[in-house]
C-alpha cells in the first residue's frame, strides 16, 4: 500500500476525551472513529489489525477441532425467556420491539441461541462432543464505557460453545480451551494469565478469565509472581488428548492467580511473600463450565448410550476481540507511538522514502515495495512528498515493527537502513538483505 493512496486520518494533537494510552493512540493513529458512547466506526488501519487478531483466533480454534459459524446480532426475546434470562440480564440488555410488536434484543452473548440450534439438530450422543463458536458483533448497554474499544457497547467478541454427555467430557472441553487460548494470545504477542474468577449471570462453577497485567486494567488481580514466568511456546499439541490437555491446564492454573472477585487472602499467604503481587489486569478472554444449566432449562437432551434421555454438559468460551486491540497498545507501546508485535501488525513493514521525486530514491523503494509484495508481505510505503521527519513521526505512531529508511546519501554507497521499532536500533545493508532479514523473521513466526 502507498501511503498516498491510503486513508490514514492522524491526529496532531492529543484527544482530550481519550483517558488512557490506547484509546488515544488508537484515535490518534486512525485506526477508530467513535459515532456515539461506546460505539466505533473501524478505519482501515484499525480493521485491519481487527482482522488480523480475527485470523489468529480462527487459526487457533480450527486446530482445536471447534467450528466456526454464525449466529444474528439480533434475537428474539422468546428464547431468552426459556432460560430465564430475558428477566435476569438486566439494563445491560438493549431490546427492541420490531413492527409488529415482537420483542427482539441485540446479542450480549448467545447461550440461548446456540443451544436451540443444537437441540433441534442433535438428539444422539453419536453426534458429540460438538463445539461451534462463532465472531460477531455482541452489545452490551455498559452503563460506563470509556477506554475506547476496552469497554465498549459494541463490541467484537469469538464465543464458543462446547455440547458433551458428560462432565468429564466438558472438562475436557475446558481444558481444550483454556490450552488453544494460552497459543491464541503468545501469537499476538501477549502474556495472558489465566485466573480463577466469578461466572456472573452466564452462571457455573468452573471458570477462569485470562487477563494481561497492565496498569490502566479495571480488574485488581493477585498472583504468584511466578506464573509470569510460565510460557506455552511452540509446543505440538494433540487436543483430543486428554492428559495432555489436563497436564496444561494444571501447570498453567496450579500457582495463585485470581482476580479479586475469587482472591482468598489465607491462600494467598502461603505464596512466599517475595512472590505476592497485586497488580491491576485487563480481561481479554473468559472459560466457563457450566454443566446443564442451559440443556435442563431449554430441553436440550440426547439419548445417551443405554438409550435414555441425558441432559447435554455445556461451556462457553469468550475472547475479547475488539478489546484486544487496546490489551495489545497498553503492553506495547512507548512515548511515540504504538508498537505492533509482528504476529497482528497491519503492515509488515514500512518503507520511507527521505526524497520523493528522486529518480534514484523513488526506484529503489519501488524495487523494495516489489520484492515484499513478491514475497507475500504487505509494505506500508510512505511516498508522500512530506519532510522526512513528519514521515518518521507517522511511521513511529502507526507502530509498524520493521522500517527501511531509503535516502540519496546511503544509496550512493549502496545501503538503505533498517531500523526496528521495538528497540530503535538501526542497521545499514543493502536493499537485498534488509529484504531478507525482514521476510526471515515473518517466516519464523
Ligand atoms: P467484563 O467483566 O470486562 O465486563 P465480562 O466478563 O462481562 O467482561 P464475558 O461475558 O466474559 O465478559 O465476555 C468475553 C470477553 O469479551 C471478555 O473477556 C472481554 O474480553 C470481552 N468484553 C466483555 N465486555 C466487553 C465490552 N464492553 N467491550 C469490549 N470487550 C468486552
Ligand atoms: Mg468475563
Amino acid at each position: 500500500m502507498r501511503l498516498s493512496r491510503y486513508f490514514l486520518p492522524v491526529l496532531k494533537e492529543n484527544p482530550a476525551d481519550a483517558q488512557i494510552v490506547s484509546h488515544r493512540l488508537m484515535l490518534r493513529a486512525g485506526m477508530i472513529k467513535q459515532s456515539a458512547a461506546g460505539i466505533y466506526s473501524w478505519l482501515p488501519l484499525g480493521y485491519k489489525v481487527l482482522k488480523n487478531i480475527e485470523n489468529i483466533v480462527h487459526e487457533e480454534q480450527a486446530k482445536a477441532g471447534h467450528m466456526p459459524m454464525l449466529m444474528p446480532t439480533m434475537q428474539s426475546a422468546d428464547l431468552w425467556r426459556e432460560s430465564g434470562r430475558y428477566d435476569d440480564y438486566g439494563e445491560e440488555m438493549l431490546r427492541v420491539t420490531d413492527r409488529h410488536g415482537r420483542d427482539m434484543l441485540y446479542t450480549p452473548t448467545a447461550e440461548e441461541l446456540i443451544t436451540e440450534i443444537f437441540r433441534s439438530h442433535v438428539s444422539s450422543y453419536k453426534d458429540m462432543p460438538l463445539t461451534l463458536y462463532q465472531i460477531q458483533w455482541k452489545f452490551r448497554d455498559e452503563i460506563r464505557p470509556r477506554f475506547g474499544v476496552m469497554r465498549g457497547r459494541e463490541f467484537y467478541m469469538k464465543d464458543g460453545y462446547n455440547f458433551d454427555l458428560t462432565k468429564e467430557d466438558a472438562l475436557h472441553a475446558y481444558n481444550r480451551h483454556l490450552v488453544s487460548y494460552l497459543r491464541t494470545y503468545e501469537r499476538m504477542g501477549l502474556q495472558a494469565i489465566p485466573m480463577r474468577a466469578d461466572s456472573g449471570p452466564i452462571g457455573g462453577d468452573d471458570t477462569h478469565e485470562f487477563l494481561v497485567l497492565a496498569d490502566t486494567g479495571e480488574s485488581e488481580v493477585f498472583y504468584d509472581s511466578a506464573v509470569t514466568d510460565l510460557s506455552f511456546g511452540d509446543r505440538d499439541i494433540d487436543f483430543d488428548s486428554v492428559d495432555q490437555c489436563a497436564a496444561i491446564m494444571q501447570e498453567f492454573t496450579t500457582k495463585y492467580a485470581r482476580t479479586d472477585e475469587t482472591h482468598d487472602e489465607a491462600v494467598f499467604n502461603e505464596v512466599p511473600e517475595e512472590r505476592r503481587r497485586t497488580a491491576r489486569g485487563i480481561e481479554v478472554g473468559q472459560i466457563f463450565y457450566f454443566g446443564t444449566k442451559y440443556s435442563d432449562a431449554m430441553g436440550a437432551t440426547v439419548q445417551g448410550p443405554d438409550g435414555k434421555p441425558v441432559a447435554v454438559h455445556m461451556g462457553s468460551h469468550g475472547i475479547g476481540v475488539s478489546r484486544l486491540l487496546g490489551a495489545i497498545i497498553e503492553a506495547s507501546h512507548d512515548d511515540k507511538g504504538i508498537i505492533w508485535p509482528e504476529g497482528v501488525t497491519p503492515f509488515h513493514v514500512g518503507i520511507l522514502n527521505m526524497k520523493q521525486g528522486d529518480e534514484d530514491t523513488d526506484a529503489a523503494c519501488q524495487a523494495i515495495y516489489d520484492s515484499f509484495a513478491a514475497l507475500g508481505l504487505e509494505p506500508l510505503y510512505d511516498d508522500r512528498n512530506e519532510r522526512a521527519g513528519g514521515k518518521f513521526a507517522t511511521m513511529d505512531l502507526i507502530g509498524l515493527p520493521w522500517r527501511i529508511t531509503v535516502g540519496p546519501r546511503g544509496l550512493k554507497n549502496g545501503v538503505v537502513e533498517l531500523t526496528s521499532r521495538r528497540t530503535s536500533e538501526s542497521e545499514e545493508m543493502t536493499a537485498e538483505q534488509a529484504v531478507e532479514k525482514v521476510a526471515a523473521i515473518y517466516a519464523s513466526l
